[in-house]
């Protein structure tokens, strides 16, 4: 598809690189300041200013960037994703809530919900599919929110954001999302009505494989409902990485458009490849939910997943890689490939993989910035040297 201009796309550009910035009035120097202090003037017994309170001034002009960027009121930043999931979920449960899960999760907080939300009595279920009915289907009495992931890791499912915050809003219950595949560039659910958005910033939003973050965006009293759990378990983001990452999200939109346009090209060139027996991106056509991935999403991400045929041995396809690493992580601007079968969701049983679609041929391609001729050359060798 051709690059439709995203509504306001130009304020948005604006914003990483502007939104948050620190002023460094002593020198007028052009990029923010670092403010490395951990100990602050006593001002005010209601604002003390302590890195583990999220609130020095690098922490507070960075959540200020990513709030502005997702279109919403506040934000906080973490130190990994898992501890802005965490920090989220345990801040709005209490022992005898329930909760529903969207199937298709990302396997580190599936495992936090099976593992940890026993010991703390919160009940929780998970939806058979990704459909408004299939979340209706699991309300209780004592539902209090729906967590979704869209598009969903690793076989890019898209959940319709409208329909599930209206059903939310009808049942007076709260609605998270992990929109860590996306990116901001890609789709911003506040607009949608979705209560709190989540993300894991070690990918996108940092987008070099080199800073583990994470951040959580929704209303001010939202925001302050996770500050007063989140500044007694910790877990906030060091100066060095939160400086890193405002510097960072300046390029985020240069370096999301060109993943979004690397990742359609490969997307349709491995589609019409003998050696490939499905290709999972919200952007083709027949994709099953191509549809609602127009209608709610700017651009259609650089994440995509596709299955080996059967007689394609997918470790040696990996490990054959010259060009594309064959890592763990996600949304770097160097092109990654992975089985999730043996990473990402190696933690879940047999029957949930089954349920998600993850079988050993399936290969998660996280898609870079490099030249597509380049990545299409690596994949076909690739095949040429193990075939
Ligand atoms: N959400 C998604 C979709 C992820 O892919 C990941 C990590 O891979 C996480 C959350 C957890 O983020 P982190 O590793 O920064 O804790």
């Amino acid at each position: 598809m051709d690059r439709k201009l995203m509504k306001g796309e130009e304020k948005f550009k604006t914003k990483c690189v502007h939104a948050g910035e620190l002023v460094d009035k002593q020198y007028g120097g052009a990029t923010s300041p670092i403010f490395m202090s951990t100990s602050y003037k006593f001002t005010d017994v209601e604002f003390n200013q302590y890195p583990r309170y999220f609130n020095t001034p690098n922490q507070i002009g960075l959540a200020k960037k990513i709030a502005s960027l997702e279109g919403a009121e506040a934000g906080l930043i973490f130190s990994s994703g898992m501890s802005a999931i965490s920090n989220a979920l345990l801040s709005h449960l209490k022992s005898g809530d329930h909760v529903i899960f969207q199937n298709d999760l990302y396997g580190g907080t599936r495992n936090f919900i099976k593992k940890e939300f026993p010991k703390y009595g919160i009940e929780f279920g998970f939806t058979n599919g990704i459909l408004v009915t299939d979340f209706e289907n699991e309300i209780k009495a004592n539902t209090k929110g729906i967590y979704i992931e869209t598009p969903s890791n690793p076989t890019l499912k898209i959940v319709d954001l409208s329909s599930i915050s209206e059903l939310a809003k009808d049942k007076n219950i709260w609605t998270m999302i992990d929109n860590t595949f996306a990116s901001p560039v890609n789709q911003n659910p506040i607009k949608y009505g979705i209560d709190i958005v989540l993300h894991s910033a070690t990918k996108y939003l940092g987008g070099h494989s080199d800073i583990c973050a994470g951040a959580v965006l929704g209303s001010k009293k939202r925001i302050k409902k996770i500050y007063n759990l989140a500044k007694n378990l910790g877990g906030s983001l060091s100066e060095m990485s939160v400086w890193l990452l405002e510097r960072s999200i300046k390029t985020l939109f240069l370096r999301v458009q060109a993943q979004n346009e690397n990742a359609l090209k490969i997307a349709e060139f491995l589609d019409s490849e003998s050696w490939i027996s499905n290709v999972y991106y919200p952007g083709l056509n027949h994709h099953p939910n191509h549809n609602i991935a127009v209608k709610q999403m700017n651009g259609f991400g650089g994440m995509l997943s596709f299955e080996l045929v059967p007689e394609i041995d997918s470790k040696k396809f990996l490990l054959n890689l010259n060009l594309i690493k064959p890592t763990m992580s996600l949304a770097g601007i160097e092109s990654t490939a992975l089985s999730p079968r043996l990473t990402s969701h190696a933690l879940l049983t047999d029957d949930e993989r089954v349920q998600q679609g993850i079988n050993s041929q399936l290969i998660r391609f996280s898609t870079g910035i490099e030249s597509f001729d380049d990545l299409k050359n690596d994949l076909l060798n690739t095949i040429r040297i193990i075939s």
